[in-house]
């Protein structure tokens, strides 16, 4: 049984084909850090995100080079057969380049305004003309509010009604009902240009784990939009996937979030698809969906002298994340897979029985032997030089006869 509260209930929108919303599964999303100016490496780095399971990708559309080559963008990627719905990030001038560049507007699948971000004197007119071309075209819209870029005619007018009061609340809490209010004002008005009630998706990111979890609980219980989720600006390496996931967990245990992104930073000549793996696996460690068979592996300890076990653990984690593209479509339910990887006999056989599959290696001073468990009982013991080629020889037919091919259509 799920420990986790039911969704909390959204209406579903219809983002390019894929299905946003409370009824359907959380859906996982990238953005590109290409200059869309550049439709070779824009298209394959959105194939890229698409492969490692992107659902959408958002390119940032910022003037009229990259608003010129979507169509071209979307062609390559139909060349290499990838057809992921493109969302545009719009800031500033979005109302000009939708109408500059019709064929743009008509094939990005969703535009993403942020309500700060329109232009001050003649904000509302600028985010009805982008609204207004969501609803020629039949595509919905993200207003996606962002901390760092607030609304400042908004904030200036919520501060100074506060400081009116005769108890006035922290600066901080104004903020936050001010990100709020931007957010559920600009969807109000947006409903009022003629776009429907399930073409609006709302976000509402800030970089601090604490206030975001505070923000969007309270958006959550104040519309039935979809919303998207994301920890902004989260930063490098281990900090960035850990405050996000930490942000996400709690969000998305309370049943909040109907899609995710996660904004790592990428180190110089890192690999952007990380971030949509970490995406799946905040997913599926909490048991929100499968995306690829897991692998249990101990930490090693003073009992194992060398990494072989390490080794194994990430080629056999290694194997599986290439074989899931193909196993995807012809073993459905693989993902749903466990394998251990176990460094001796402490916990090995244990943790390997509790696994669909499971070695248990030989620890220092130990036999030189590994048993192998499936589904729970012992299947044969390994030794030799071959150990990881004969485990992944019986994985393969684990597979084949656990999960059976359907025939491709
Ligand atoms: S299973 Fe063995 S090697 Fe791995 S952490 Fe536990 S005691 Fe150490």
């Amino acid at each position: 049984m799920t420990p986790f509260k039911p969704r909390r209930k959204t209406v579903t929108a219809n983002v390019g084909g894929v299905p946003v919303g409370s009824a359907h599964p959380i859906v996982v999303q990238s953005m590109t850090n290409t200059d869309t100016a550049d439709p070779a490496s824009t298209a394959a780095q959105v194939a890229a995100l698409a492969k490692a399971g992107s659902q959408l990708v958002r390119v940032t559309v910022n003037n009229d080079e990259a608003a010129a080559a979507i169509p071209e963008i979307v062609q390559r990627l139909g060349d290499l057969g990838v057809s992921v719905p493109i969302v545009g990030d719009f800031h500033y001038n979005g109302h000009l380049l939708l109408r500059k560049f019709p064929r743009a507007a008509e094939l990005l699948a969703k535009y993403r305004i942020n309500p700060g971000n329109v232009g001050t004197k003649h904000r509302d007119d600028n985010f009805r003309t982008i609204v207004q071309v969501a609803v020629d075209n039949g595509k919905p819209v993200r207003i996606g509010v962002n901390w760092g870029s607030l609304d400042q005619d908004l904030l200036t007018q919520m501060m100074d009604a506060n400081a009116d009061r005769p108890e006035p609340l922290e600066a901080k809490e104004v903020y936050f009902e001010a990100m709020l209010e931007s957010a559920l004002r600009s969807a109000a008005l947006a409903e009022e240009v003629g776009l429907r009630h399930d073409q609006i998706l709302i976000s509402a990111k800030i970089s601090q784990v604490q206030d975001l979890v505070t923000v969007y609980r309270r958006l959550g219980g104040r519309c039935d939009y979809p919303l998207h989720l994301g920890l902004t600006e989260a930063g490098l390496g281990t900090k960035g996937v850990v405050a996000t996931t930490a942000a996400l967990a709690i969000l998305l245990s309370e049943g909040i979030g109907d899609t995710i992104r996660v904004s790592l930073t990428p180190r110089p000549g890192g690999d952007r698809t990380e971030e949509v793996m970490v995406a799946q696996q905040i997913l599926q460690s909490l048991e929100l969906r499968s995306f690829t068979p897991q692998v249990t592996a101990c930490p090693g300890c003073g009992r194992t002298t060398s990494t072989f076990f390490q080794k194994m653990a990430e080629d056999i984690q290694n194997y599986l994340r290439e074989q899931m593209p193909v196993w995807r479509a012809s073993h459905p339910g693989v993902e749903e897979m466990k394998v251990a990887v176990m460094g001796c006999v402490v916990n090995g056989p244990g943790e390997s029985k509790h696994a669909n599959i499971g070695i248990s290696l030989p620890g220092t001073f130990e036999e030189p032997k590994a048993p192998v468990y499936v589904d729970g009982q012992l299947k044969v013991t390994l030794k030799g030089d071959r150990i990881v080629a004969e485990f992944l020889e019986i994985l393969n037919a684990y597979v084949e006869r656990t999960y059976p091919a359907v025939a491709r259509t």
